[in-house]
């Protein structure tokens, strides 16, 4: 006797990221699992008088996305704030002006998403807002979240002047003469940050809800949020216990430096407590440096001035070499995945290394400690990643040759550093497991426009534009894989998700065509119908019908 399904998907190609059986071209869904998925005459065997019936017309059907690596809270906050994303950098001052006109009683603006790229190394000026808000602080994020732009009135309010030094780990940008030019790198951007009012718990949740919106409309059905203070997880924790959570979150409990081994405790008690419904907080996120374009990055040779001399600057290790093992031996004792943030070559080393002394001491075990962003990796340490088991957790979408690229990052570099740049195909050959992320909001969250990076190696707002280091392009499946089952498997859900196979939850993404065939376009012009998850639409396109 069948079992009828809830729900079959028919009519569209399934990529189901299964080694098994890559292709199939229907699934049925029962109980929110994978009942069936394989060819269409079998599948549709199991259609009863209740089932629903998705009738594709073309299309693919495909796990849902796993974002390795994004800031789904912080992003979905951003979006109720001053956004300067998309947004051409002479429009700055009028846009910010306009928000603040529209947000009256707002005691500080903020908000973010502007890039650097148009202002140069030393980034924007203050006068530009102050010209926009005069009466109130203004603090703006960039767009990658590593510096602040400030106007006068929030220097004055955190008592900054010329006679301030650099706190530790940060750089307060100035000009000639040592005054301060309103931005701030780093940790110095806390000297300001800290004194805006923080979002009260009900703005969490609702922050947390528009930013799992926005990712379900783009086919994400899981995801690690790599930045999560206290706050942030009691609003994670109510909305799972209330069943709100509709995707499957992980959080990074975010490692303070300035607390040392004494917060060990706290983040196990974190852990326990937020193990409810579809979240965990399994992760541990530790920054090991900064980025390269504001010159954090730690690299292990010096960064070139503009005239292509070597200076003196290795960049930022934000916890020296031995405090790092001393810190990721002890989260790996006490059985968490850590994940650390590392773009230069130097910081990339210190962390392979951190993991080799934690393997030392408390022996191999099942982790899933990762690696994200990894703009510099130095070819030795490549096979490093799968002899230490270590997911190399990539952004695909900043492989291209973008403003960042061009202006703020090669003509710095020696050329064969260049080349060592986001280096996923080596990585992906040395046998490291590649799971993909956005980092949203520093870039889109969009999976399909990262995966056409990522196989292209061009930015899709610059489609005819040179591939940047080509040997590094992935082909399609091994793409997706890394954005479904790959990153899954960063997330420990490899086992209930991250692909189509019978058994699994049916968490599933629908594409309005299939970007295996050339003649469908672009990859990242490919749009999500439908998100399911556990069978269950958590977006769906108003042309789609799901009724049966
Ligand atoms: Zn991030």
């Amino acid at each position: 006797m069948t079992v009828e399904a809830d729900l079959l998907i028919l009519g569209a190609p399934v990529y189901t990221a299964d080694p098994a059986r890559p292709w199939a071209d229907a699934v049925a869904v029962r109980a929110g699992r994978i009942a069936a998925v394989g060819p269409e005459s079998e599948v549709a065997a199991l259609r009863g008088p209740a089932t629903r019936v998705l009738a594709l017309d073309g299309g693919l059907v495909l796990p849902g996305f796993a974002d390795a690596h994004v800031h789904t809270a912080d992003g979905g906050l951003e979006l109720a704030q001053c956004n300067l994303r998309g947004v051409e950098p002479e429009g700055y001052a009028a846009a910010v002006a306009r928000y603040a006109a529209g947000h009256p009683d707002a005691p500080f603006i903020l908000g973010g998403g502007w890039v650097m790229d148009a202002f140069g190394t030393a980034g924007p000026h203050l006068a530009t807002l102050d010209a926009a808000v005069g009466d109130r602080p203004v603090l703006l994020e960039s767009t990658d979240g590593h510096s602040a732009w400030v106007n006068s009135r929030a220097l004055e309010l955190a008592g900054i002047t010329r006679a301030t030094p650099d706190p530790p780990r940060g750089r307060i940008e100035r000009d000639a003469a040592g005054e301060p030019t309103g931005v701030l790198h780093e940790a110095a951007m806390a000297l300001v940050a800290d004194l805006a009012p923080r979002p009260d718990p009900a703005e969490w949740e609702a922050a947390i809800e528009r930013g799992q919106a926005h990712l379900h409309r783009l086919g994400i059905t899981a995801w690690q949020d790599a930045k999560v203070g206290p706050e942030m997880l009691a609003a994670y924790r109510a909305l799972a216990e209330r069943g709100r959570l509709t995707g499957r979150a992980v959080a990074a409990l975010r490692w303070q430096v300035e607390a040392g081994q004494a917060q060990l405790a706290d983040l196990v008690e974190r852990r326990r407590a937020a193990t409810v419904g579809r979240l965990r907080a399994s992760a541990v996120k530790i920054f090991a440096d900064g980025v390269f374009e504001n010159r954090t990055a730690a690299m292990l040779t010096p960064y070139l001035d503009g005239d292509g001399r070597p200076g003196g600057d290795r960049g930022i290790a934000m916890l020296d070499p031995e405090e790092l093992a001393r810190v990721v031996t002890a989260l790996d004792g006490e059985g968490f995945d850590v994940h650390v943030h590392a773009i230069g070559d130097r910081a990339v080393r210190d962390t392979l290394d951190a993991f080799e002394a934690a393997a030392a001491a408390n022996g191999r075990r099942d982790a899933r400690h990762q690696i994200a962003h990894l703009q510099f990796v130095h070819p030795d340490d490549r096979p490093r990643f799968r002899r230490l088991g270590v997911v190399a957790n990539a952004q695909p979408f900043w492989s291209c040759l973008d403003g960042y690229m061009r202006e703020l990052t090669l003509p710095f570099l020696e050329p064969e550093r260049a080349g060592w740049q986001y280096p996923w195909a080596s990585l992906r050959r040395a046998g490291a497991v590649l799971a993909f992320g956005s980092d949203w909001t520093v870039s889109t969250a969009n999976p399909l426009e990262e995966i056409e990076v990522a196989v292209r190696r061009v930015a899709p707002d610059d489609r005819d534009g040179e591939p940047f280091l080509p040997a590094e392009r992935l082909d399609l499946p091994a793409a997706l894989d890394a954005f479904t089952i790959g990153s899954a498997y960063a997330l420990r859900l490899e086992a209930e998700t991250g692909s189509v196979t019978q058994g699994k939850l049916a968490d599933l993404a629908v594409l309005d065509r299939d970007p295996f065939d050339e003649a469908a376009g672009p990859i990242g012009d490919a749009r999500v119908l439908a998100t399911l998850v556990e069978g269950q639409p958590v977006h769906a396109d108003p042309s789609l019908d799901l009724s049966g």
